[in-house]
């Protein structure tokens, strides 16, 4: 007579359950397949989006030069504002790494994030971290310093200039569904819905201009 020992029966309906879950095993495979090369290219873009605002600086102040003095520092200046709003939100993510359970991963992770994608943070970290964001991106803030400009140094206006460039890039390649740039801030947190900087289309029309801009201020150097 065949008897079944309780060991086989284990091994038994462990093959079942692998069975049964290697289809899903799979398909759990292909879901994490498709994030990390979701989060890769997320990173890439956002990489592309703060070059282009530092290369659109760039030609601005090439091309300002040709009509006002503009120092070392007043460019250097106005190249760091033009992608400092983009950085300046990490801080506290950067805290919470340092001092926290944060971790590298954590502050990357959220640096490349598009809405829903953000990882897991205590409420401070996440809110404080917002905030900043919309500060830098506010007009209001943004009006407001250089409604104190004369009283800075002239070698900072430049950077000013830099600061509404990207205030004024970020307002139109922003959509509803990636971080609209709220430039009302703190009275709204609404945003124009524009082009996102992420679509494909729209990152080589971007970059075919810059290099029309460059080329140009190239070709007509003196
Ligand atoms: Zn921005």
């Amino acid at each position: 007579m065949h008897t079944t020992s309780p060991t086989s029966m284990l091994v038994d309906d462990e093959l079942v359950l692998l069975a049964s879950l290697g289809p899903r095993i799979h398909v759990v495979e292909d879901e994490t397949r498709a994030r990390q090369f979701e989060v890769r290219r997320a990173r890439r873009g956002r990489l592309m989006d703060i070059l282009a605002h530092a290369l659109w600086t760039g030609a601005g102040i090439g091309f300002a030069k040709r009509r006002v003095a503009i120092s070392r520092v007043g460019a250097a200046g106005a190249i760091v504002a033009s992608v400092l709003p983009d950085f300046v939100h990490l801080i506290p993510l950067v805290a919470w790494w340092a001092v926290g359970d944060g971790s590298a991963g954590d502050v990357l992770r959220y640096a490349s994030a598009v809405p829903g994608t953000e990882p897991p943070m205590p409420i401070l970290v996440g809110e404080s971290a917002h905030h900043l964001h919309c500060f830098l991106h506010s007009a209001v803030i943004a009006g407001a310093v250089t409604a104190f400009a004369r009283f800075l140094p002239r070698d900072l206006w430049p950077a000013l200039a830099g600061w509404w460039l990207h205030i004024a890039i970020d307002a139109f390649t922003h959509s509803a569904d990636v971080h609209a740039v709220p430039i009302l801030y703190p009275f709204t947190m609404a945003g124009f819905d524009g082009i996102a900087w992420n679509t494909p289309w729209f990152v080589a029309a971007n970059y075919s201009a810059l290099a029309l801009a460059w080329g140009w201020l190239y070709c007509t150097r003196s």
